[in-house]
């Protein structure tokens, strides 16, 4: 069934969910600070309105992709935001920003007569244009599986992840805490075997058919890195941001992560020498500058 869905945040993900919205026949009300980002979508068939809360007093539903735990709290209950528009009863966070904004958010909400649902997802860029995410969903039951044929155009991997907002966000942060410290490893390994003279095509080629593979290996060392384009689509930044949040809801649950925390320093120390704004797969080439190797010229000093 065709809806009227508000969509705020064009980004990286937000831009290439929207399109596949719009090819599932349905109408996007949209907005982005970013006049850019705002006009591709206009172009692939979303309407603009001139803020959020002009989205939310038309739009029932409106779906938020946004980069920071501030942002959210901004565009769902700052001046000019989402609770400010009166169609507004559902509103679904898509962006990784924490359980306790997620909760924050839906306590404002929630006067208004408005249903929070907190639904992070993971899988990239590749997997937002596809439509393969996971989307880890938390919240309303009820609504949940109303909006549930809406998520299933962005994701793949549906889950609904418990009743209490937050969970999502949770669990998002779980996964991305692991996803982040194994790069970080996978980094230090590489540099390690390129520095001793492996093929670096040959030995991630052979770690991806082996015990020590992962989403990392798979799919930062094997095409961004190795291609030296270190164009995955997700900014360091933004890691380090998940990793922060997981690490300090591991604080309040009184618990120590002494590998994850060390691999959260390694990410600071990286972006303290380049751009935040630099791809996570930058990483690795902050880690060959330490180790004074590179995994392409490991290559052709072999030759
Ligand atoms: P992005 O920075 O590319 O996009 C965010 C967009 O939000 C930008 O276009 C920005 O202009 C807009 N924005 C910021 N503040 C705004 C405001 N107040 N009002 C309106 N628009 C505003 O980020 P992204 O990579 O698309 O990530 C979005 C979220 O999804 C983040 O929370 C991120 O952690 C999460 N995420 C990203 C990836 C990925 O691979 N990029 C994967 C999974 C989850």
């Amino acid at each position: 069934m065709s809806e009227t869905l508000g969509f705020i945040g064009l980004g990286a993900m937000g831009a290439p969910m929207v399109r596949r919205l719009l090819e599932a026949g349905h109408r996007v009300l949209a907005h982005d600070l970013n006049a850019v980002a705002l006009a591709a979508a206009v172009s692939r068939g979303a309407e603009a309105r001139g803020g959020t809360a002009a989205v939310a007093a038309e739009a029932e539903t409106v779906l938020v992709s946004l980069p920071t735990p501030d942002a959210v709290r901004q565009v769902a209950l700052g001046p000019g935001g989402l609770a400010e528009g009166g169609a507004l009863r559902l509103y679904v966070d898509l962006s990784t920003t924490g359980a306790r904004v997620a909760q924050a958010v839906a306590a404002g909400l929630a006067p208004r007569g408005v249903v929070a649902l907190d639904a992070p997802v993971s899988g990239g860029v590749a997997g937002a244009e596809a439509g393969t995410l996971s989307v880890m969903a938390a919240g309303d039951r009820a609504a949940f599986d109303r909006i549930r044929p809406v998520l299933e155009v962005i994701g793949a991997n549906t889950v609904f992840v418990g009743d209490k907002v937050g969970q999502g966000q949770t669990l998002k942060l779980v996964n991305n805490l692991l996803a982040a410290t194994s790069w970080a490893a996978a980094c230090e390994v590489l540099a390690m075997g390129a520095k001793a003279g492996l093929d670096p095509e040959l030995m991630v080629g052979v770690i991806n058919k082996s015990s020590g593979r992962s989403f990392a290996t798979e799919r930062f060392a094997a095409g961004p890195v190795l291609s030296r384009r270190f164009d995955f689509g997700f900014r360091m930044e933004l890691m380090a941001k998940d990793m922060r949040l997981a690490l300090e809801e591991a604080e309040a649950l009184g618990l120590v992560m002494p590998t994850c925390s060390a691999a959260k320093l390694l990410y600071g120390l990286a972006m303290a020498q380049g751009a935040p704004g630099a791809d996570v797969t930058e990483l690795m080439r902050v880690t060959e500058g330490w180790a004074g190797t590179e995994l392409a010229a490991a290559r052709r000093n072999e030759a």
